[in-house]
């Protein structure tokens, strides 16, 4: 462990906890004070899928911040269109309007608030197990009672619904529902995947009742799960696309996709200071630009299959089950992650819990074959023989 960490944090919110220390990165590869490497399986939360200093991004960020680095979004530049038409360009033709904010949290809370004034309507029905942010709107939708309740009231409207249960969605949208929220694989919640006939079975209830429907791709965005975007695996296209976290190569990004029709229907504005900024689409487009350029998607689909083979193994008494699409993966624990976590970390292996229970696997999908190769092993160690 490295000398600053002896320090109790001023951090906000770290309840003074001493923790690792990471001052470089590349691919997988973290690096502490005293140099000791480190594998992110999950540390750069989603956000880092093209390692931790990708040099096309970095390059990207340089010149831009050269040429111009921040303008106001009420004037026009041409980094910002070339990044728009670059995103509008790997989606479906329904999509053609994009909101650039900063954050997923705030992707989502224009996607609550363009729903809620395009239809008229303030109902919003998610999911539980759900997470979509936690600013006040994107903390109504999400489900986890701790992250919720010392806040609380929030704001009203919000319905959850159990996953993958089609027959309960459908009873809980009504006249007053303008939105259906949903995550095509929950992340936060567990790591969980909706099935192709319940996103079906989303689109058609929103098609009936008059609501929007919209995906949460924060976390799924941009090849993590095996395609450019999960809703490609169900073939089911939203009203409604939130992306953020790897979305601009790790630099601050949000984006709330919509089609043309939803624009034409919204009355009213939402505004962000820095959304749009040259800076992060700059980034976005030298994201894009590797993304496409290494197929990620497929590299994130093959090395998922083989994680998920490798994974399928591990013993029944230790493990209740392994989920996942692409590099995307939930391992649920019969008992807490927490301690797994750090016997990993004592190994060079850095996971993430997803809920107490379950290591999640959210590693840059730039990852070394070794690096990932080794980081199973490790797993499948620290699974097998416990973690103290
Ligand atoms: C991480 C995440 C968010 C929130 O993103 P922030 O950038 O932390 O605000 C929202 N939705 C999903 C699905 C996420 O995974």
């Amino acid at each position: 462990m490295s000398d600053s960490t002896a320090r109790p944090s001023i951090e906000f919110g770290s309840g003074g906890a001493r923790r690792l220390t990471i001052v470089r990165g590349d691919k997988a590869g973290l690096w502490d004070e005293q140099g000791r490497r480190y594998v992110d399986l999950g540390a750069t939360h989603g956000a880092g899928s093209l390692g931790a200093a990708h040099p096309d991004i970095a390059a990207a960020v340089a010149e831009q911040a050269r040429t111009l680095l921040y303008l106001g979004s009420g004037y026009g530049n041409p980094v910002r269109t070339a990044f728009l038409e670059k995103l509008l360009g790997l989606l479906p033709p329904s999509f053609g309007r994009v909101f650039l904010s900063n954050s997923g949290t705030e992707a989502v809370e224009a996607a609550i608030k363009i729903a809620r004034s395009a239809t008229g309507r303030s109902g919003v029905v998610a999911a539980m197990r759900g997470f979509h942010g936690r600013t006040l709107g994107a903390l109504s939708a999400t489900w986890r009672r701790e992250l919720r309740e010392p806040f609380e009231p929030l704001v009203p409207g919000f319905s959850h619904v159990p996953f993958n249960d089609a027959s309960a969605l459908e009873r809980a949208v009504d006249g007053s529902t303008g939105l259906i929220l949903l995550e095509p694989v929950q992340g936060e919640g567990g790591v969980h995947v909706a099935t192709s006939e319940y996103l079906r079975a989303a689109r058609s209830i929103a098609d009936r009742s008059g609501a929007l429907l919209a995906f949460d791709e924060v976390q799924t965005g941009i090849a993590r799960t095996g395609r450019l975007f999960a809703f490609e695996h169900s073939g089911v296209v939203p009203d409604l696309l939130t992306l953020a976290k790897s979305l601009a190569g790790g630099v601050p990004i949000g984006a709330t996709v919509t089609s043309t029709e939803v624009e034409a229907r919204f009355r009213g504005t939402h505004h962000s200071t820095f959304g749009g900024n040259p800076l992060a689409c700059a980034a976005g487009i030298a994201a894009l630009d590797v993304t496409v350029r290494e197929r990620l998607a497929e590299r994130a689909e093959r090395l998922g299959a083989l994680a998920m083979a490798r994974l399928s193994e591990l013993p029944e008494e230790r493990v209740r089950e392994v989920r996942g699409q692409g590099l995307l993966i939930g391992i649920e624990l019969r008992e807490k992650v927490a301690p797994y976590l750090r016997a990993l970390e004592a190994k060079g292996y850095l996971a993430i819990p997803a809920g107490a229970t379950v290591l999640r696997l959210l590693p840059p999908l730039v990852i070394g074959e070794d690096d990932w190769h080794n980081g199973l092993d490790a797993i499948a160690e620290v699974i097998v023989h416990g973690a103290r």
